[in-house]
């Protein structure tokens, strides 16, 4: 077996061979302590008949780890200085394909075509770059890829935001957008230490499994996600408040907006925090009847 990249030695002697100097701006935190990329494979269940996603290889620490056990992986780098150090580091596997991009660019939906059409699942692994952590998780859930799932590192703080609970302080409209399309849970923290340079924030890895169908039924999901995003515009306002001032003609119908609450039994002095994704979706759907 080779020798891993990520260990403390190996990472700095490749980082000295090409006089590579972290960029901040691109969230450059690599990671090096292979026990924390064994268990984030270990946790996204990367087998044979798995084609990979990764995001951000770096110099390819958590990609080897990956293609040992995947029968594809497709990396996107945004940085062109890593691509010569990750031809040699990679070059022992043939199963890995570097593609230099911005992933928030990329065509996921060709990438899996393209490579993945021998591949019984799809999973994205990734020690995300954390100035873009949310963009690209929505992305992927957006764009509704064919995906199993998505195990990543990111900060704790989203970590804790994504997999929070209706009535506590990180609840929001992050956790409903998430959990409208996975059953998402965090699956451990991890210390500053492992990386280098060492971030400022605690980092967690988070597992994301796409769901069949997504936790409700809604009739109109734009509207859906406009009125989650209207009902916590203000933490403190109380639904009906956030719902007036927030949505598009709210002002105007004030009386059309309490009448359907009332209606469907949800008290508008309640705040938006309160609300479970299936309130939401009744507040919704009630609402697109007569809200344009
Ligand atoms: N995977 C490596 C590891 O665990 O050691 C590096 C992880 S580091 C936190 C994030 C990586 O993402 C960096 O290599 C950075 O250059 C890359 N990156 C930053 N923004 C990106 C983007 N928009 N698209 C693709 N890669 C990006």
């Amino acid at each position: 077996m080779m020798k891993d990249i990520a260990t403390p030695v190996r990472t700095r002697a490749i980082l000295e061979k090409y006089g590579f100097s972290f960029k901040k701006s691109l969230g450059q935190n690599f990671l090096i302590e292979p026990n924390i990329l064994t268990r984030i494979v270990d946790h996204a269940e990367v087998s044979e008949k798995t084609g990979v996603i990764e995001i951000g290889p770096g110099i390819g620490a958590l990609t080897e780890q990956l293609a040992r056990r995947a029968k594809k992986v497709v990396a996107f780098e945004i940085d062109q200085r890593l691509l010569p150090i990750l031809k040699e580091t990679l070059s022992p596997y043939d199963n890995i394909t570097v593609i230099h991009q911005d992933v928030l660019e990329a065509n996921l939906q060709e990438t899996i075509a393209t490579h993945f059409h021998d591949c019984e699942e799809i999973m994205v692994v990734a020690n995300l770059p954390y100035y873009v952590t949310t963009p690209i998780i929505m992305k992927l859930l957006e764009e509704k890829l064919p995906l199993k799932g998505i195990v990543v590192m990111l900060q704790k703080e989203v970590a804790d935001r994504i997999s929070a609970n209706p009535s506590t302080k990180d609840y929001g409209s992050l956790s409903i957008a998430v959990q409208y399309y996975t059953e998402a849970k965090t699956v451990m923290t991890v210390p500053k230490t492992v990386f280098v340079p060492q971030p400022n924030v605690d980092s967690a890895i988070i597992r994301l499994l796409v769901r069949n169908e997504p936790i409700v039924h809604v009739e109109d999901e734009k509207f859906f996600f406009e009125i989650v995003r209207a009902s916590f515009a203000q933490r403190r306002k109380t639904l009906l408040n956030n719902l007036v001032h927030y949505l598009p003609n709210g002002k105007e119908l004030k009386p059309l907006i309490e009448e359907t609450l009332e209606k469907i039994m949800i008290d508008g002095r309640r705040r938006g925090e309160s609300l479970s994704i299936e309130e939401f979706a009744k507040v919704s759907d009630a609402l697109s009847q007569v809200v344009d």
